[in-house]
């Protein structure tokens, strides 16, 4: 069994994700202990042990620990059933986040399966369903992957009540890719969207967001959404030949929109300026599929505590090398090579 130890680096869910994830892949069972230590609320919350539950039913696990608050785990898994399954968090707790640790297992699944996700879909520090739908799951669509999200409804902290219907088909193995140059850049836009509030609000983070990157007006939109609670997000996204990014502000109660608004023009820039086709967020979480294609090559503007606590991980389950070098000031260059994980 592996040993994890869960106050490490980062200290926080991905190091559950990631272990269950690819646990589930390679049958490897795992322990952990110190379950997000670092964080102020340490232990399993609903969304990480809605992630837990998801993952002992697809992989007909034996689970220990798996209570709300627990600091402890012991995850076996026996043999991957892929079908049609629906988790609900219960909280606004990400969905997202939720799909990041059984996306893997169900790609290489036997057969398809068709996933439905209660719960947060545009919440702070996870990735919000836009990010997932136009960074993520395209460059698993070049490995090879066909996976197809559809939101069903938006979910916004605190009220959450937002679902994702996610489509899978498997795949034997992952194509590795490398993603050094960002290419041509192929469209832009900024997307301002409010639930319960004014729409002024995103039409104002829109028009902010648009006049100072120096895009056109034409070049955004401000939504109106359903959802059981208020709330507001607004991000730009790029989408080059070879790579997207998508950056995203979340309206806060108390938090001046133009406030909201910078912080999405800082990101923005610093990405653009970097010449970096992968954004920080991304390069963590491309980590796993390009260590289960057994090679990638990516380039990114730094090395979030998030990646490096990921490396480590990913290193305990599979044999795989990963080398980080800075050929520049502002650019990190991650390496990937190893065993691909193959289904036959
Ligand atoms: P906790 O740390 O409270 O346990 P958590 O389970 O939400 O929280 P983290 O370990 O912080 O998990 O991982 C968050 C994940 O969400 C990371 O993979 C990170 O790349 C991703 N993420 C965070 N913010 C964004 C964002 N704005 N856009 C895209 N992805 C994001």
């Amino acid at each position: 069994m592996i040993y994890i130890d869960g106050s490490y680096g980062e200290g926080g869910g991905q190091i559950l994700r990631t272990s269950l994830g690819l646990s589930l892949v390679t049958g490897k069972a795992f322990k952990m202990v110190n379950i997000r230590s670092g964080r102020k609320k340490p232990g399993l919350l609903r969304q990480h042990l809605t992630a837990v539950n998801a993952a002992k039913d697809i992989g007909s696990a034996v689970v220990k620990g798996n209570t709300i608050g627990s600091l402890e785990l012991t995850f076996e898994p026996q043999a991957i059933i892929p079908g049609n399954y629906h988790f609900s968090v219960g909280t606004a707790g990400s969905a997202t986040l939720v799909l990041q640790a059984i996306l893997p297992a169900l790609m290489f699944g036997t057969a398809p399966s068709t996933i439905v996700v209660e719960g947060g879909t545009h919440n702070p520090f996870a990735p919000p369903f836009d990010f997932l739908n136009s960074c993520f799951l395209p460059c698993l669509e070049k490995m090879g992957a066909t996976i197809v999200c559809t939101l069903l409804g938006y979910g916004f902290f605190p009220a959450g009540g937002g679902k994702i219907l996610c489509k899978i088909e498997p795949v034997k193995k992952l194509n590795p890719i490398n993603l050094i140059e960002k290419g041509k850049e192929l469209s832009r836009e900024v997307v301002g969207i409010v639930s319960a509030l004014p729409r002024k609000i995103a039409e104002e983070e829109v028009k902010i967001i648009c006049s100072r990157m120096g895009w056109n007006l034409s070049e955004g939109k401000a939504l109106t959404v359903n959802s059981p609670g208020p709330g507001n997000i607004v991000y730009g996204k790029i989408e080059y030949e070879n790579t997207s990014e998508v950056i995203t502000g979340f309206g806060q109660r108390g938090v001046p929109l133009k406030q909201v608004a910078e912080g999405v023009i800082r990101h923005l820039k610093d990405y653009v300026k970097s010449g970096a086709p992968v954004g920080e967020y991304l390069t963590d979480q491309l980590l796993i599929p390009f260590a289960l294609a057994g090679r990638g090559k990516l380039r990114t503007l730094t090395l979030s505590k998030h990646t490096t606590t990921n490396i480590e991980i990913i290193r305990k389950f599979l044999d795989v090398t990963i080398e980080c070098i800075s050929p520049d000031k502002n650019i990190q260059e991650i390496d990937v090579q190893g065993e691909p994980y193959d289904v036959d």
